[in-house]
């Protein structure tokens, strides 16, 4: 017998108990995404011995197609699976994907051939490295969309606790990915790549006990909608279930292929991003009452800032995380700080600024003064736009042509993280607020899918800043701190003017929301 949530059960913080699953899995699953993907950079450059140029590339397809396969996660939770075996057959694969990044083998080498220099690589590691990213993708495509709709399925539709509810789950994610950044990310500069990716498969790992522990406690939200249609048998003589399973491995297999091709993995995306739309809008027009079909068709559009938000945020660790590297004054009280442990600072931020925020918007609301939801993600476009305008400031006072102080990458990341927490968190609630019961997991996929087209674009940012490199080492750094600045400078303009004219169309986007 299954328990039933109970939507009045107020055991944490005033939330359901089943929050707490929900937060400790989330918590440990992004310790694990985020502690691998703080070493990834460098693993491409300084291991794998790839240019600046090619490991943006790849680290873009990563980074977009961890966040394309959430749609299918999605849809294959409401229709078959339920939430809850979707997220421990994402856990599971995602286990196996982290622990087989640490299996890391020879570093490359550089050598002169008869056609100039070429890198040498372990045919056979290289392999197993992208096997395991394909792992992680399939894995996160189950877990990370279904146990963010978890989280509203604890609520009535118009419970006021939802928010709140999403602003602790995002604590959730934050404290995963600032341990996961600090914690590989010192395993990396003092016991090498094994170990930190060792470390993100073990922190994957405590995640599924987690959620195994408690899944009872989401009752009938994780469950399938119809478990008897998933015992039936299918053409290929497997039960509709292990179906699944088989389909979730070949798309495992799929991925790995598709990490090794980056050029296609931009189509890939374009299609699923019309696709999505297309089932969307074809479902608000022909499913829903109006009120709904117009707050459905809201949430899409306002989906599409996320591309422009995520495409120069995700800077962080790729091109951002090579300008610390080498263009960053690092040491501390004579102590160097590892490049890869400043990407937990955003984490670290939205800690710690979170609560002042969930306050703020509590303390705005009572005199009504709250910014509404489009007026929220155009007030983030224009933070993080300033957070780059910020650092290119900071790096034209410096002395040495070579080297930014360190209290402007900080900066940056301050009003990246407020800009942050003005869309992500907010974004979750509304999708799944704004979006109709059935197909709650679809949308949250959507929403994921927009970011997997900003992480995609962002990649090819990075790719534009890259230099030369010899031997993973940077040639001049000089001219790399100009090429990064002329980079961000353009970037953070566009994002200001973007964001404003964000501000301009509030009021439209508000008179469709119908006041949800
Ligand atoms: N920091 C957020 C998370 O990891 C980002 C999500 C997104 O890219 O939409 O959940």
């Amino acid at each position: 017998m299954t328990a039933t949530v109970t939507k009045t059960d107020t055991d944490f913080f005033g939330h359901p108990k089943a929050l707490v699953i929900c937060f400790l899995t989330e918590m440990w699953e992004r310790f694990s995404y985020y502690g691998m993907r703080a070493l990834l950079i460098f693993y491409l450059t300084q291991h794998f011995l790839f240019s600046d140029q090619v490991a943006a590339g790849i680290f873009g397809s990563y980074i977009s197609l961890v966040y394309i396969t959430p749609v299918l996660g999605g849809i294959i939770a409401d229709r078959y699976l339920g939430a809850s075996k979707a997220v421990v057959l994402g856990a599971l694969l995602l286990v196996a994907g982290h622990l087989g990044m640490a299996l890391e083998g020879t570093q490359a080498v550089e050598r002169l051939g008869t056609n100039g220099t070429e890198v040498i690589r372990d045919p056979f590691y290289l392999q197993v490295f992208y096997f395991s990213l394909g792992l992680i993708i399939v894995g996160v495509g189950f877990l990370k969309g279904n146990i963010s709709t978890l989280v509203g399925s604890l609520y009535d539709r118009e419970d006021p606790r939802r928010d709140g509810a999403y602003t602790l789950f995002y604590m959730g994610i934050n404290l995963g990915s600032f341990l996961g950044a600090i914690i590989c990310g010192f395993l990396l500069q003092y016991k090498g790549f094994s170990w930190g990716f060792g470390a993100a498969g073990i922190g994957m790992l405590a995640g599924l006990l987690v959620f195994l522990k408690g899944r009872h406690l989401f009752g009938d939200a994780g469950l399938p909608k119809e478990p008897e249609a998933l015992k039936r048998k299918t053409v290929s003589g497997l039960s509709r279930e292990w179906a699944i399973y088989a389909a979730s491995l070949f798309a495992v297999v799929v991925c790995w292929q598709l990490m090794q091709s980056p050029e296609i993995v931009g189509g890939l995306l374009g299609i699923s991003l019309l696709l999505a739309v297309g089932a969307v809008v074809f479902y608000s027009l022909t499913q829903c009452e109006p009120i709904d079909r117009d707050r459905m068709l809201v949430c899409l559009f306002l989906m599409s800032y996320q591309v422009i938000f995520w495409s120069l945020f995700e800077q962080t660790a790729s091109s951002l995380s090579l300008m610390t590297d080498r263009n960053v004054d690092r040491v501390l009280f004579g102590f160097e700080i590892p490049a890869a442990a400043f990407q937990s600072i955003n984490a670290f931020f939205i800690i710690t600024l979170a609560p002042l925020f969930n306050f703020l918007w509590i303390a705005l609301a009572r005199r009504g003064w709250e910014p509404s939801t489009p007026a929220k993600f155009a007030l983030s476009l224009i933070q993080l736009g300033l957070g780059f305008l910020l650092l290119v400031y900071g790096a034209s006072l410096a002395t040495d042509p070579t080297q930014v102080a360190v209290i402007w990458i900080v900066l940056l990341y301050l009003l990246h993280t407020t800009g942050e927490l003005c869309i992500s968190p907010v974004g979750l609630s509304m999708t799944s607020r704004l979006s109709v019961p059935g197909v709650v997991g679809m949308m949250m996929g959507c929403w994921f899918l927009a970011s997997a087209a900003g992480n995609y674009v962002s990649g090819t940012i990075a790719a534009m800043t890259g230099s030369d490199t010899v031997g993973g080492e940077i040639v001049d750094p000089a001219a790399a701190l100009q090429t990064y600045m002329d980079v961000y400078q353009t970037a953070g303009l566009y994002s200001i003017a973007a964001g404003l004219l964000a501000l301009v169309i509030v009021p439209i986007i508000k008179h469709y929301m119908h006041d949800a």
